[in-house]
């Protein structure tokens, strides 16, 4: 994995970081085809998404609403293939928003929020997909349901939104050998006959695609150091 920063460009970090997707997938005897790679872009401007875009990469990740909304709805026009998650913790009083402009939500965390979702959806004529995201390490500083809730809360969703509750995302305590909790929200999805498994960042994107994740979210080994923000 190459991680020169700034003597590569986007373009070639994407290919680096879709290369070692590829190498990954065969790795575990999987279609390469079965892993999407979600481009994050947060913190980072305009014109690097727009690089990115250029570059044949159409699924992006965000994880504040406003930031998104800034970014990402003018480009739809020009770019029918788009499609925006927003990976972030959310606040009910951001749902409405969320829904107008994300193709998917992957952090259903909490009962307030899926009504919110449901409220917005009925209000906006549109429901995303969803993802629950699952605090698979129990770390009170995370957004995520405690592990202890996720079932019952995984079947509250599927009463509430159906085939629009596509699966399961997870953040690993940093600190940790992630593998366990990929394997952990693997056979919560299967449990729940979930197809989509969100997991896997700039660091552990191979391992993870080796426990199975459909859909890898990597920000740092495309788009290089975040900006502080202001
Ligand atoms: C920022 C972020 C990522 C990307 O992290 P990198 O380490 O830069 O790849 C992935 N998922 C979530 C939820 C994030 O907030």
């Amino acid at each position: 994995m190459d991680t020169s920063f700034p003597s590569t460009t986007i373009a070639q970090r994407l290919a680096s970081v879709r290369n070692s997707m590829t190498a990954a997938a065969q790795a575990a005897g999987r279609d390469p085809a079965s892993v999407t790679l979600v481009a994050v872009s947060k913190f980072h401007p305009l014109h690097s998404v727009q690089e990115a875009l250029a570059a044949h990469q159409c699924v992006f990740g965000e994880n504040r609403v406003q930031e998104a909304a800034t970014k990402f709805p003018n480009l739809r026009a020009a770019h029918p293939n788009l499609r925006l998650h927003l990976i972030g913790g959310l606040q009910t009083n951001k749902a409405r928003e969320a829904v107008r402009i994300a193709d998917m939500i992957e952090s259903l965390d909490r009962p307030a929020l899926v009504d919110a979702i449901a409220r917005a959806a009925d209000a906006e004529g549109r429901l995303p997909d969803l993802l629950v995201e699952v605090n698979t390490g129990d770390e009170p500083q995370k957004f995520g349901v405690p592990r202890e809730q996720a079932d019952g809360f995984i079947r509250l969703c599927v009463q509430r939104f159906g085939a629009s509750l596509r699966g399961l995302m997870c953040i690993p305590p940093a600190q940790q050998d992630p593998v366990p909790h990929f394997q952990l929200l693997r056979s919560m999805a299967h449990t729940h006959g979930l197809p989509v498994l969100s997991m896997g960042m700039s660091a552990d994107f191979e391992q993870a695609i080796a426990q199975g994740a459909t859909l890898v979210r990597v920000g740092s080994a495309i788009f290089g150091p975040r900006p502080t923000l202001a």
